[in-house]
């Protein structure tokens, strides 16, 4: 840490939760005792740090030994799908406070929706006891991340364009970030799962399939947030399957869950979604099984060419359709490994998602609470 470090930089040395005395901190950044003494009362006076006591002793009296005051502050974070959310307060490492899930229909258009989660919110906050730091929401349908607003989301009338932070702050005058729900999946994953992983890639297979990739870290966006879009390149073997989106032989159109509830009820076996596919499997229907392991391998053909691209050392298979257990990944984990090179799945683990229904929620929460302890915002928030 540079001797110049600000009350931001080191609330991030206090952030791994682990309780520091002031010569600690001076032995651990190199600043001058007397700097440390001021950046730490900032950070006291913001309430971000508390003193708790009971250090060793120096002489007399106990020293200080300050960490981390994680509740100081509330994130309101929700996580929006065609039909329902998960809605809830954080603390700020993420942490789940409150949360309750909502039905709605996401055609209901953006006033009606925003309206019930900041409802929900506003219930949720009455029963905690801090301020609110900042709000994060992941939407079913691309958003340009950078001005929170929809662009062109296929299945969700009235959004296209609407400024979703403006409509938020007339209930909550705080930062809000917006971005779609498989950005923020991946986001969650990482921050709760695999901190350590550098470069991973997480999908997303039910209705739609999608894709959202960690880079050095961090969330990779691209540059206008196109990033991972896994389900509209070209699956080999798909042939001119129609897709949504006007192009034909996508791997949407053959691997996703409604694609495989259709081929089933052509072979006799009715099905429509997801949820019915992983119902068939899971009671054992050997047509069903055959189906997803195909999938699962459509899937990893089209993902071999992101793993000799991007060279992940991680992917993680979440979504419904994910639910319907090993056949998935036995057929995802077959294509890739026939399909890449030695060197690039040498250190690959290809795992399910950990984090269920709840990984965009946690990752709309991470994105707020990255944003919030920035050096650069805090620093600004306490000059
Ligand atoms: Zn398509």
């Amino acid at each position: 840490m540079s001797p110049t470090a600000t009350p931001g930089e080191l609330l991030r040395l206090l952030r791994d939760g682990q309780s520091r005395t002031r010569a600690e901190l001076v032995a651990e950044t190199g600043l001058a005792r007397s700097t440390v003494r001021a950046r730490l009362d900032a950070l006291v006076d913001a309430g971000l740090v508390t003193d708790r006591g009971n250090g060793a002793s120096t002489g007399g009296r106990p020293a200080s030994r300050f960490v981390f005051n994680a509740r100081s502050r509330l994130v309101l974070a929700a996580e929006v799908g065609a039909t329902h959310a998960t809605v809830a307060v954080t603390d700020l490492t993420g942490e789940p406070l409150a949360t309750d899930r909502l039905n709605l229909d996401i055609a209901d258009g953006p006033d009606v929706v925003l309206g019930t989660l900041a409802r929900t919110w506003q219930k949720l906050v009455d029963e905690q006891d801090a301020p609110v730091a900042g709000v994060g929401i992941g939407l079913p349908g691309p958003v340009e991340h950078s001005t929170g607003r929809p662009t062109n989301p296929p299945i969700m009338p009235g959004w296209n364009g609407y400024d979703v932070p403006a409509r938020v702050r007339q209930d909550f005058d705080v930062p809000v970030l917006v971005d779609n729900e498989v950005n923020l999946m991946a986001l969650g994953e990482h921050t709760r799962c695999h901190p350590t992983e550098q470069h991973m890639i997480v999908v997303k297979v039910a209705t739609g399939i999608g894709s959202g990739l960690i880079s050095n870290g961090a969330l990779h966006r691209g540059a206008v947030g196109a990033a991972g879009d896994l389900g509209h390149i070209l699956a080999p073997g798909a042939g001119d399957v129609p897709c949504r989106c006007g192009n034909t032989g996508c791997l949407e159109a053959v691997a996703s869950g409604p694609a495989i509830a259709a081929k089933l009820t052509e072979a006799g076996i009715p099905a429509r979604t997801s949820k019915d596919v992983v119902a068939l499997v899971q009671s054992g229907n050997p047509a069903a099984g055959q189906a997803v392991r195909q999938a699962g391998r459509d899937i990893g053909e089209v993902l071999a060419g992101g793993v000799s691209l991007f060279n992940p050392s991680l992917i993680v298979m979440g979504g419904s359709l994910s639910q319907a257990g090993e056949m998935l990944l036995a057929g995802v984990r077959e294509a890739i490994y026939r399909r890449s090179l030695p060197l690039a799945t040498e250190h690959l683990r290809i795992v399910p998602s950990q984090t269920a229904d709840s990984a965009a929620m946690l990752g709309a929460a991470a994105m707020v609470v990255q944003h919030a302890l920035s050096p650069d915002v805090l620093d600004r928030e306490l000059a």
